[in-house]
């Protein structure tokens, strides 16, 4: 399972689009996108997602 770091959806990575239309390398670049809200991250480990909210939290501040 993968959680999306924007929205904290989980979702089975067969039900991920692999990547948006507009990524430079089209296919397979490693990027999932949630069903739910559209955000697209790296799709290899929970950790990803922590760091991007981590990261969000910063940015907000
Ligand atoms: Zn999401």
């Amino acid at each position: 399972m993968l959680d999306c770091g924007l929205c904290g959806f989980s979702f089975a990575r067969d039900e991920a689009s692999s990547c948006h239309r507009g990524c430079p390398m089209a296919r397979g670049c490693g990027l999932v996108s949630c069903p739910s809200c559209g955000y697209e991250f790296p799709a290899e480990s929970k950790l990803v997602a922590l760091v991007t909210k981590l990261g969000k939290k910063l940015v907000n501040r």
